[in-house]
């Protein structure tokens, strides 16, 4: 594990040497937005998370060593599109419009845009946005997918935490972000709550350039043993653990 970290932390300290050093022989280049936990975000002088762990691990079946690129959210597809970058991997949503752009491997989990509403909120499901102020991520899925709720006005922040503190200025009604952070912000601040009821399912892949696809090969193969031998896994336990088993109960009385 020391040994992954300190290919991380390498790879963040290299990576601001500039693009001559990037995508060549045995570095793995990964773009990211390093503001997005549990899946990527800075501790310390650190980039730790499920997706730069697992990328690490990758790069190791592949005999190569990782380099992480932080950049912000709406920009790691242009990047891997670029050659800026070899992989993207930013609990980066699989979506049509996206698949025109880059290739994406094999899903590696399932995901949910998830609402954020103040303890006091009247928002109770998601039907109940219409109309009313809501902040997300530029760029994300949540941006895109609350263009089609009637007469909402959308304030877009670089970051999903600036969108989380609009919302505990009483600025927005509402945030729509992916669950797994979602569930850290409201964790990390008081007076805010999740709605129950998730706005939309989603599934998370690595995106990878269109022209290369001998490495989309090689990466999904090494995931596909990563997840065989447990090490997937392994690394998804450290950073969520008992989160989804709670998770798991909350749906079930939900239903009974
Ligand atoms: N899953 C969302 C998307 O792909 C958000 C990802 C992120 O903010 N890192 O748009």
């Amino acid at each position: 594990m020391k040994k992954l970290l300190a290919a991380v932390l390498a790879g963040t300290m290299i990576s601001a040497c500039g693009a001559s050093v990037m995508a060549e022989g045995d570095v793995l280049v990964m773009a990211t937005n390093a503001e997005f936990p549990p899946y990527e975000y800075h501790e310390g002088d650190e980039i730790v998370g499920i997706d730069a762990e697992v990328a690490a691990l990758i790069a190791e079946e592949l005999g190569m060593t990782l380099e992480i690129e932080d950049m912000a959210f709406d920009s790691v597809l242009a990047a891997v599109q670029s050659g800026k970058a070899d992989i993207a991997m930013a609990g980066i949503t699989v979506t049509e419009e996206r698949k025109m752009t880059v290739n994406f491997t094999d899903p590696y989990t399932t995901a949910t845009q998830m609402i954020i509403v103040a303890e006091d909120s009247d928002i109770a499901t998601p039907d109940d946005l219409a109309g009313k102020t809501i902040g997300v991520q530029l760029g994300t899925t949540g941006d895109i997918y609350v263009e089609d709720v009637e007469d909402a006005t959308i304030e877009r922040y670089n970051k999903g935490f600036e969108a989380v503190q609009a919302l505990l200025q009483g600025k927005v009604d509402a945030v729509v972000i992916d669950g797994e952070p979602a569930k850290v912000f409201v964790e990390q601040n008081e007076g805010i709550k999740l709605v129950d009821e998730a706005f939309t399912e989603e599934e998370y892949a690595i995106a990878i350039a269109k022209d290369n696809e001998e490495l989309l090969e090689k990466v999904n193969t090494a995931l596909n043993t990563l997840k065989e031998n447990g090490k997937f896994d392994e690394v998804v336990a450290k950073y969520i653990g008992d989160g989804e088993a709670e998770e798991a109960e909350t749906e079930t009385e939900t239903e009974a």
